[in-house]
């Protein structure tokens, strides 16, 4: 885009970053009737416009009035890598030249996005990549639903997005307002039109967060645990300092007292950091009466990391420990190693690719 473009879009409102509520108190301020805002919600979210010319069944003269005021802007997918398993991670350049990473992991009979929710991340935890660069800024609602629709032009004609998990780069609940704005747009059946149930937040364990998402949305919750007690986690999970885990524990608590939800653990296994058996049996007492499953994954190594995965045999010896405490278990099989997709390895630098 060149720089008059540039500046004509920084004078507009980008319209993939509007939820239908504010379109609707836009084009009721136009002297519009309000079908005219849901047309434009469809022609955006669901129709997948890239411009509003495309928008047939409003009329011209709205269509002007609308190039007023609004532009359609997504992000610019650089660069797609795909890894033997079939996941896909692609980079794009944000209008501000930041570069993000999403992934898309084909699984059977789903297939997931895994969106990024913020340029770098400020959680620290010390054996991600992600967040070894910190954080440049939250993403905006509209780069959020611009990762969707950059996914829907890799996949094939007769496949669909089934399932979204914000679990790329970022700390979805230190963005809280852009992600609740993204969430109401990916659920809503004139938006994205995914189910509930089928969307998940990741935390590393932000407590208002955890309790807002609770109160505000019906989606699903998956935290990042990763140790049994404080000591450790703060050690390589910073944030517990501020949120130990009791006060996560009785978040996560609250978060399933509203419906009947439950939550996912996630648990990296770090090689002599929190992998003994001894663990795994305080693990068992500390998720007791919490409604969770628990997604073991064995850390995915990377060159400046100084951790090491967990052995098979106390991977094994750990999930056994679990299940037979009754606890719903699961080894996860990282997706994408070869091209560096999995958990805690996006990085949005080209140089990665
Ligand atoms: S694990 Fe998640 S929260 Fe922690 S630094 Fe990495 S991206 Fe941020």
């Amino acid at each position: 885009m060149g720089q008059a473009g540039i500046l004509r879009q920084v004078a507009l409102k980008n319209l993939r970053d509007m939820t239908y509520q504010e379109m609707l108190a836009d084009v009721n301020a136009l002297g519009e009737k309000p079908y005219r805002a849901s047309q434009v919600y469809s022609w955006v979210f669901h129709r997948g416009a890239t411009d509003i010319s495309e928008m047939t069944d409003v009329s011209k003269t709205l269509r002007s009035k609308l190039s007023g005021i609004f532009y359609i802007g997504g992000v610019n997918v650089e660069n797609v890598r795909t890894s033997s398993d079939g996941t896909i991670k692609f980079l794009s350049r944000l209008e501000d030249g930041l570069t993000i990473e999403s992934v898309l992991i084909p699984e059977a009979g789903r297939l997931t996005l895994c969106v990024s929710t913020q340029a770098g991340c400020a959680m620290g935890c010390v054996f991600c990549l992600t967040g070894s660069g910190g954080l440049d800024r939250n993403l905006t609602m509209a780069e959020m639903a611009g990762q969707v629709f950059a996914a829907k032009l890799l996949i094939k004609p007769d496949e669909r997005i089934t399932n979204a998990v914000l679990m790329g780069m970022g700390e979805p609940l230190a963005n809280y307002d852009n992600v609740s704005r993204f969430l109401s747009t990916l659920v809503d059946p004139a938006g994205f039109g995914l189910s509930h149930n089928k969307v998940t937040v990741s935390t590393a364990g932000l407590v208002p967060g955890i309790r807002r998402l609770g109160q505000e949305t019906k989606v699903n919750l998956a935290v990042s645990l990763n140790a049994v007690d404080d000591a450790t986690r703060e050690r390589i999970m910073p944030i517990n300092r501020r949120w130990p885990i009791e006060a996560l524990m009785r978040a996560m608590r609250e978060f399933c007292a509203h419906g009947k939800r439950h939550v996912t653990i996630e648990y990296v296994l770090l090689k002599n950091v929190n992998d003994s058996p001894r663990e795994a049996m305080q693990l068992a007492a500390l998720l007791k009466g919490l409604p969770c499953k628990v997604n073991l994954i064995p850390f995915n190594e990377f060159d400046s990391s100084r951790f090491q995965s967990a052995t098979p045999e106390r991977v094994s010896l750990f999930h056994k420990i679990l299940m037979d405490a009754g606890q719903a278990v699961f080894v996860r099989s990282s997706k994408g190693v070869d091209i560096l997709a999995a958990c805690g390895q996006l990085r949005g630098e080209k140089s990665v690719l």
